[in-house]
């Protein structure tokens, strides 16, 4: 089965958040399945520089204002999987992030650097490479979604389907929108400039592309993938997905053990494990050492590795911190995004330096580090459609107290009193998105850290917990034979 995968971030190569930690695992656990799983990503520096093996795959006629575009093939470096990069310095060779400039700013022209991404992964499925051909096409999030409509657009003008089409929101607050002015420039047959298409609200969104036109959508969880469908979460495509309830499914996202493993991990002061765990105290006391904080193992280290927008329920947390302080605990954080949220996390560790500490910048070993030291890890978003730390923190033996919703609700079981009797629990989890609720979900640490050996046995069978990519990668593939061409 030949499945190419489009997206923009990939891990190891560029990452802004928890789609490269997917985009980078699930081919390969696809590979290790049997299939042929390939990516196509735009040519940002980051890919350029980071692939080996390049070589030229096709010169691509001038498009979409991009010119001198070149398509290469290379490999992923300790990789077993192929990516085909679109080299097109005007679209992509910039400063910045994937999709905004250095100073945060969206790129003006980023229907174009999408739309680019889109098309080249429609004309592999024509068969601009001789030697590869995909059968699957599998797109992540809006930048992927024109994807879906070139194809769509070849059956509507031909009669004849090129290959089957996935996709996979990872965020449905991420919409892709832009102004109808832009619609002639994509080159897409009028008629799909409808509410049966890629209109939106009177403008034109990406993402509607890929959910109206693919073969089939998936979410990365099963709680995301029915509350999209209501009109609280479902951002305006509650209507579409519900009517599409049928070709939607949540498959939860897995953890490449390679990179998130407390046994081998090499960024971390000492590995350890369930059966060995005096190396998580020596991580815990190595972090609060360099970051000045008071030594003390019987205060519970409480740790945030997030980016700060208001999804990420940050305000409870700035909220509560008198609290965390007052029963004793202490706080770390990294992150970055939002400057109001910055400056006041910020301005609390000024006051607390004993007690709290916070680094706002993206840093992937820092965050190896202080998911290993902590003792529980907050993810109290307003909504999640999968998380990826809550994950991480248990394999690592770091409790995660989250919000009930999306696929937090789906991977941490509370240490109710039946939880814990019944040996389920593996973290601490609040229903109501307000302050009382949060608080009483960190009170319930606080009380479990002082029973040591309740403590214990929660934090072994949270490191016990299966996250990996084989249950994942194997319904993908079953989705894939449904819409697979031949
Ligand atoms: P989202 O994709 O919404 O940001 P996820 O929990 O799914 O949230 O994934 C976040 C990923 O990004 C995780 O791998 C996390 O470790 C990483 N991450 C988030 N913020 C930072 C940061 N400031 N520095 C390093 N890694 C970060």
């Amino acid at each position: 089965m030949k499945i190419l995968h489009v997206c923009s971030e990939l891990y190891p190569l560029l990452k802004t958040g928890g789609l490269a930690d997917v985009t980078g695992s699930l081919p390969q656990a696809l590979t290790k399945l049997g299939a042929d799983a390939r990516v196509i990503v735009p040519g940002f520096p980051a890919f350029l520089n980071g692939v080996i093996s390049k070589k030229l795959i096709s010169k691509i006629p001038d498009k979409f204002s991009a010119t001198d575009i070149n398509l290469y093939y290379g490999h992923i470096p300790n990789s077993e999987v192929g990516i085909y990069i679109i080299d097109a310095k005007n679209l992509y060779d910039r400063p910045g992030n994937p999709y905004q400039d250095d100073k945060g700013v969206a790129y003006p022209d980023n229907h174009r650097r999408f739309a680019l991404l889109g098309y080249l992964a429609f004309l592999l499925a024509t068969g601009i490479d001789d030697c590869w051909k995909p059968q699957v096409i599998h797109g992540h999030d809006w930048h992927s979604g024109l994807a879906c409509a070139y194809l769509r657009a070849h059956e509507f003008c031909t009669g004849f389907k090129l290959a089957g089409s996935i996709f996979t929101i990872h965020n449905l607050a991420y919409q892709g929108i832009f102004p109808q002015s832009i619609f002639t420039e994509l080159e897409l047959p009028d008629e799909f400039y409808d509410i049966n298409g890629l209109e939106f609200y009177a403008q034109v969104s990406f993402l509607k592309a890929g959910l109206f036109f693919a073969d089939k959508i998936t979410t990365v969880s099963p709680t995301y993938a029915i509350e999209i469908q209501g009109e609280e979460q479902g951002c305006g495509f509650n209507g579409l997905l519900s009517n599409r309830k049928y070709d939607l499914r949540g498959i939860l996202n897995g953890v490449d053990k390679n990179v998130w493993n407390p046994e081998t991990d090499k960024i971390i002061s000492q590995n350890y494990s369930n059966k060995a765990i005096a190396g998580k105290l020596f991580c815990k006391t190595t972090l609060q050492e360099q970051l000045g904080l008071a030594i003390r193992n019987d205060a519970p280290l409480f740790v945030v590795v997030s980016r700060l927008t208001e999804q990420k329920g940050l305000h409870l947390i700035l909220s509560e911190l008198p609290t965390i302080m007052k029963l004793g605990g202490q706080f770390v954080l990294l992150g970055s995004g939002d400057e109001v949220l910055e400056n006041a996390f910020k301005d609390l560790a000024k006051l607390h330096p004993k007690s709290v500490s916070v680094k706002i910048g993206y840093d992937e070993n820092y965050a190896h580090q202080i998911i290993a030291s902590g003792d529980v890890i907050l993810v109290p978003s307003r909504f999640e459609p999968c998380g990826l730390t809550q994950l991480y923190g248990m394999l690592y033996g770091t409790l995660p107290l989250v919000h009930k919703v999306g696929g937090l609700a789906d991977t941490v079981i509370d240490c109710t009193l039946e939880n814990l009797a019944d040996n389920s629990a593996t973290g601490f989890v609040f229903e109501k998105f307000n302050i009382e609720s949060f608080n009483a979900a960190l009170r319930r640490a606080f009380a479990l850290y002082d029973k040591k050996a309740n403590w214990k046995s929660v934090q072994k069978h949270a490191m016990r917990q299966d996250f990996s990519w084989v249950n994942t990668s194997q319904q993908f593939m079953l989705l894939y034979e449904q819409v697979r061409s031949l």
